[in-house]
């Protein structure tokens, strides 16, 4: 529920994409006086509706208010959106999706035009924005000044979440998630491959699937205490060798389903160099030594 005893800070917003509009309309439904600037100027109108200051030009958006969020669909974008503004005093979130080392030097930009400045890392799609309770969070890092006096705002569309001064640091937790996440539907394709040539219902399949994965989601906790600690050993329950020799097994189904196995060889010959090495009574978490080096 819109608390409306308490005054609503005033902010600008770049962007009416798929997620610029979902940010747009939550900061709208809780009172936010709002200015938009989208690229092509029809997507404003429905906004403007619902009490949106349309603005014309960026510089204009920007000058409406301390706080102007980007949400652009990519570094180029931004870039050629934020020329010619004038940024002095200016507080500026940019929440398109990049990497650390662009994060970074969007910063060491903004500081030399007068702004504070943070990054962000939306992890959610447009209808989690503004939907109590639906997991969405965003990843902020940057200026902790700026958070500290935005805190209140930032936290209407999403949960947030401040990981640090480093500006790079919202964006390296955006894409570690996101990038897990990949490993993640990898398993999942490979494990509707096996089945699709079956008499196995793909639907009845679905929730034996998703159970087991989340049976094995608290393994990223062990991984993070051995990499804390150093000692790989340490509550093995699956050894290294173990895991290793069945995975002839998983190949060896992969041939006889007829399903290429194309996303499971690149991990398991991670697997072999650390078995190779004489590590069979540790994890699996020497692979990611063998990822950094
Ligand atoms: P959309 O493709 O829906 O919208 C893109 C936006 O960028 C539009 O406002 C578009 O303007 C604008 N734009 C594109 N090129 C330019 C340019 N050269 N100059 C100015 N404006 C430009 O993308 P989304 O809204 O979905 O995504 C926006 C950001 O949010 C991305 O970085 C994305 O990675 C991130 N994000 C999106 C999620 C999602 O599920 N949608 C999830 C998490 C993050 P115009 O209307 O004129 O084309």
């Amino acid at each position: 529920m819109t608390d409306n005893t308490v005054e609503k800070q005033p902010l600008t917003l770049l962007g009416l994409g798929a997620m610029g509009t979902a940010l747009a309309r939550a900061w709208l439904a809780a009172g936010h006086p709002l200015t938009v600037w989208n690229r092509s100027p029809e997507r404003a109108r429905p906004l403007a509706a619902e009490g949106a200051s349309v603005a014309g030009t960026v510089a204009e958006a920007v000058a409406a208010s301390r706080l102007t969020v980007i949400c652009l669909l990519d570094d180029a974008s931004v870039d050629e959106a934020l020329t010619g503004a004038d940024l002095t005093g200016k507080d500026l979130v940019d929440l398109t999706t990049s990497t650390p080392d662009r994060a970074r030097a969007l910063a060491v930009r903004a500081d030399g035009r007068g702004a504070r400045f943070m990054d962000g890392g939306i992890m959610a799609v447009p209808p989690m924005i503004g939907a109590p309770g639906s997991g969405a969070h965003v990843f902020y890092s940057g200026s902790r000044a700026l958070f500290d006096t935005h805190r209140d705002t930032l936290a209407v569309p999403a949960a947030t979440s401040y990981v640090g001064e480093d500006a790079g640091f919202a964006a390296l937790h955006d894409v570690a998630l996101l990038s897990a996440m990949d490993g993640m539907f990898a398993g999942i394709s490979h494990a509707f491959a096996l089945i699709r040539k079956e008499d196995i219902d793909p639907v009845a399949f679905a929730p034996l699937l998703a159970d087991w994965l989340v049976a094995m989601t608290p393994s990223v906790h062990t991984v993070a205490a051995q990499l804390a600690d150093g000692d790989y050993t340490r509550e093995v329950v699956s050894s290294l060798a173990m895991q290793v020799a069945g995975n002839a097994t998983l190949l060896r189904t992969a041939e006889e389903q007829g399903v290429s196995a194309e996303l499971l060889t690149p991990y398991m010959a991670l697997m072999e160099r650390l078995l190779a090495d004489g590590r069979g009574d540790e994890s699996t978490t020497g692979v990611v030594d063998l990822l950094a080096r």
